[in-house]
């Protein structure tokens, strides 16, 4: 073998200890290097301020959500539009809420996820809308939140300010745009994220359209539900609406909604009802 072989081979041998190191071994010492940091007290003194129900979680529960809060704030990138600035309080009221939704379930939050874009108020989304003879026209919707499947969240601070300040309305933006994100997840949007057994689908689809139906009727006779209305929409946003209400409003829930809310307790990993 020539000396020039024995480089080669060198050079071969090292890219490839680099590869291994960098996808087994990298992330571990990563998350082990950002667990060992203090939660920095402005960010304590945002949960106080904007998420006192944080203080009702059990301590081991909450020790998770800093963990969280922590890897998604160094994972995530924030984008301010249309003017608004951002600081430490929006990040920390927006990651601890998408975080609630990750507790219990040991796992990196929203890997597909890649920055949060914030406007100050409603925004105005512009779709592309086809009518039955095909015909495309431009319409322009104004939004408190919106979720993509390509990597972002985009949010009206106001609105998730109003949300987070009273969490007993079931109304709160963030936990339904996120609660999205989970359903993007399982590769299409359909309301159902990624459920451990082929079981847990079966009982998932049963009560899930059970109750979705259910919504639809209340719609059509103007019948007033737990759940939002807009959560007959699709069978999307009814998991998005149905995820709003488990944490807002769990005891009615639990009482009106059982099985619902066992789905979602089982999924979620929690019971918010104790809280
Ligand atoms: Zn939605």
């Amino acid at each position: 073998m020539t000396t020039q072989a024995i480089i080669s081979l060198l050079a071969l041998l090292l890219i490839l200890v680099a590869v291994v190191f960098r996808v087994l071994f990298w992330p571990g010492m990563r998350i082990a290097r950002i667990q060992k940091r203090a939660f920095p007290d402005p960010w304590q003194q945002t949960l106080i301020d904007r998420l006192p129900f944080v203080a009702n979680i059990p301590l081991a529960e909450r020790e998770q959500l800093k963990f969280l809060i922590k890897v998604f704030l160094a994972d995530k990138k924030f984008y301010g539009c249309a003017g608004q600035e951002i600081n430490d309080d929006i990040r920390v009221t927006v990651a601890a809420q998408a975080c609630l939704l990750l507790l219990n379930q040991d796992r990196t939050p929203y890997p597909d996820l890649d920055s949060i874009l914030i406007y100050p108020s409603t925004f105005v989304a512009t779709r592309e809308v086809a009518n039955e003879l095909g015909l495309v026209s431009t319409n322009h919707i104004a939004m408190l939140g919106e979720s993509w499947s390509q990597g972002k969240v985009v949010l009206a601070w106001d609105n998730v300010k109003k949300g987070v300040m009273n969490l007993q309305d079931g109304q709160n933006v963030v936990l339904h745009e996120f609660a999205h994100q989970l359903d993007h997840e399982s590769g299409s949007t359909n309301g159902a994220p990624v459920l451990n057994t082929r079981g847990a689908y079966r009982s998932w689809a049963h009560v899930f359209s059970e109750e979705f139906e259910e919504l639809q009727k209340d719609v059509v006779r103007g019948r007033h539900s737990l759940l939002d209305h807009y959560g007959a929409t699709n069978p999307a946003e009814f998991f998005a609406v149905a995820t709003e209400t488990f944490f807002e409003r769990p005891k009615e829930m639990a009482a009106y909604h059982q099985e619902l809310y066992q789905q979602l307790k089982d999924y979620y990993k929690l019971d918010p009802g104790n809280w």
